[in-house]
């Protein structure tokens, strides 16, 4: 004998256990059977869903191996004795070898169904009901070894949903065949009217569904449009009830209230939807609790929890209905992301790169900000460095300027006193009284300007930078150490460049560097016999776009490895010397963006250079 590989075992052992009208499971267990029977068709979503739900609950269920079977009677289109005699027939012959354990009636028709012929075909099969309403039309329909899960949307609770869309609603159309039939409705008139007197229905069930799309194409503004499942018209053309709620939801211009969740996003507004999965699941539990031993007849019927209130986000904006409206406990489906939630990490991240920039952009703000401060207290520092060096130098210069002063004052006493003996004369000479008063007039002018210029050289001005003219502000400077010079007798000469130099400066802060460079060069040169006591200073233009001061004398020079030292601070070769002139000239010269540097001339002596930027010609 051949090896007999495992499926094919199982097959063998189903074979031989359904000619014996059982079937065994591979693991030897015996396989129990359930046949459910609905009245509508099982391709449609909505009993496709029930009897998803019924194998849920049996695969569930460990213990107890199941077999399903499923037939779709069919019974609203198909209408009839033959048909249904041909039915029993049909399910006759073809479960004959099959035992059915329980009968899972699926659906008001299919009670009916089973109610006159189960006899015939199953005498011995208990029914579990499901899908149908809590009716004492529907309990007469019950057999004795049964039990029912009842599952129903409410005529009222459509009309819940409706007025929690239009909640001044006046009116209801109610559109699918439904309507007619007291056993799935059951008696809404009376419904209505107890829970809304003065309700106006438009009852468009039965008609031919063309003249329903005209029909609730223009409703006033006040109703909504309740519909149940819809298989055939007053027509008799036969529809899927999802197309055909379709077809009613785009024509119409008022909200539509449906009864299924299978319908929800193709067709209406939403309401007290029934939920098929659920609907099979709960009579597929209690099909197993009866093939695990119970009793049909024990197990007591009860309301299914198999509807909800579930609304359509979408169409709540079309018909622009806040959800606080809905009734408690709804669940919204298709609601759309808002663009944060859509957005989320995206918005975050964009968020946090701008927030993080923000903070760069604020610190170097700030930084700058504080540089700025910084820079503004240096200039000032600088300002009264350079104030305090005018003063040393003033205080330096003052012998000079006494003896400066000394000769108008001088010769004004003496011209005096002249005029004064001239006048006491019987006849005296006006003219030559008036050429000494002249005289006096010159001489006080001369001690006047003397003094001015030291005020002025002496002022505190605050900082501020200018386009000035470089030969005049050189010119200036070699004018206010004239008298020095004459004191030491040192000759000082300027050779202006023929250009119009111009910069941007602090015109006090520049001449005070200045000034220290010919101070420095006059004392460079004071000892030194007559022809070398000259100091020359010289603008120029250099490269195309720097001015440039050049002090030179012709003095000893700088000791050649000290041509950078000598603008450190406190560097010094004079016994009387304090070593900060040059570095406050440096320090100047480049807070303007300058250079200054030193070096031997050729001919002998030193040459200081100071090199600014050209002010921006306009
Ligand atoms: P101080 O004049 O008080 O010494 P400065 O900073 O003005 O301070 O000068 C520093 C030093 O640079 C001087 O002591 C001197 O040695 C040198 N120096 C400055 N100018 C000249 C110059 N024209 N010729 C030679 N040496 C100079």
């Amino acid at each position: 004998m051949r090896i007999i590989t495992g499926l094919a075992r199982i097959l063998i052992v189903c074979l031989f256990a359904s000619l014996a009208r059982d079937c065994v499971a591979a693991d030897g267990a015996r396989q129990r059977s359930i046949l459910v029977l609905e009245d509508a068709d099982f391709r449609s979503p909505f009993y496709s869903e029930i009897f998803d739900g019924i194998r849920a609950a049996a695969k569930e269920n460990r213990t107890i191996h199941t077999v399903i079977y499923g037939e779709s009677l069919d019974l609203a289109r198909f209408p009839g004795p033959d048909y249904e005699e041909s039915l029993v027939g049909h399910l006759k012959t073809k479960y004959a070898l099959r035992p059915i354990e329980i009968i899972v009636s699926i659906g008001v028709a299919s009670a009916k169904f089973l109610q006159k012929r189960k006899q015939e075909i199953w005498p011995a099969a208990p029914v579990v009901y499901g899908f149908v309403p809590d009716l004492p039309e529907t309990r007469a329909l019950f057999l004795p070894d049964s039990t029912a899960i009842f599952a129903r949307v409410m005529p009222t609770q459509l009309l819940t949903a409706a007025r929690a869309i239009v909640p001044d609603l006046t009116r209801v159309v109610l559109v699918g065949e439904a309507w007619k039939n007291p056993l799935t409705y059951g008696h809404w008139k009376q419904d209505f009217a107890a829970a809304m007197p003065g309700l106006e229905v438009t009852d468009l069930s039965g008609e031919v569904l063309r003249d329903v799309r005209k029909q609730i194409a223009a409703l006033p503004d006040r109703s909504a449009i309740l519909t149940s499942a819809m298989y055939s018209d007053g027509e008799g053309t036969y529809y899927s009830p999802v197309a055909a709620l379709a077809r009613i939801a785009e024509s119409a211009n008022r909200p539509v209230i449906i009864t299924s969740d299978t319908f929800l996003g193709r067709a209406g507004v939403g309401g007290f939807l029934l939920l098929p999965e659920i609907i099979g699941r709960e009579t597929g539990k209690v099909a197993m609790r009866i093939l695990g031993g119970e009793a049909a007849s024990s197990i007591p019927s009860f309301n299914g929890d198999n509807v909800k209130p579930i609304f359509d986000w979408r169409q709540l904006q079309r018909w622009n209905v806040a959800e606080a409206n809905l009734p408690p406990g709804s669940e919204l489906r298709f609601r759309e992301p808002s663009f944060w939630e859509q957005y989320y990490w995206h918005t975050a991240i964009v968020a946090s790169v701008m927030l993080v920039q923000a903070l760069m952009i604020t610190i170097l703000l700030r930084e700058r900000r504080l540089r700025f401060l910084a820079e503004v207290e240096a200039r000032q520092r600088m300002s009264e460095l350079a104030h305090m060096n005018r003063r040393a130098t003033a205080g330096e210069m003052s012998a000079s300027i006494a003896h400066e002063l000394s000769q108008p004052l001088a010769a004004i006493l003496i011209n005096a006193e002249t005029a004064e003996q001239m006048l006491r004369h019987p006849a005296p000479d006006l003219s030559e009284v008036r050429d000494i008063l002249g005289n006096i007039l010159r001489d006080d002018q001369r001690a006047s300007d003397v003094i001015g210029r030291l005020r002025s050289f002496l002022k505190r001005v605050p900082t501020e930078r200018h386009e000035l003219d470089l030969n005049a502000t050189v010119g200036e400077v070699f004018r206010f150490l004239s008298v020095q010079a004459l004191t030491y007798d040192v000759g000082l000469a300027t050779e202006p460049s023929s250009a119009n130099i111009r910069v941007k400066a602090d015109k006090v802060q520049l001449q005070q560097a200045i000034l220290n460079l010919v101070v420095n060069a006059m004392d460079a040169v004071a000892d030194l016999p007559d022809e070398r006591r000259r100091v020359v200073g010289r603008t120029s233009v250099a490269d195309g776009n720097l001015a440039l001061v050049s002090i030179a004398d012709a003095g000893d020079g700088i000791l050649e490895d000290k041509v950078t030292e000598i603008f450190k601070p406190f560097f010094t070769t004079k016994t009387q010397g304090m070593g900060i002139g040059l570095s406050i000239a440096r320090t100047i010269v480049e807070a303007h963006g300058g250079h200054i540097w030193a070096e031997n001339a050729p001919t002998g002596g030193a040459v200081f250079h100071i090199s600014l930027p050209l002010a921006a010609t306009r």
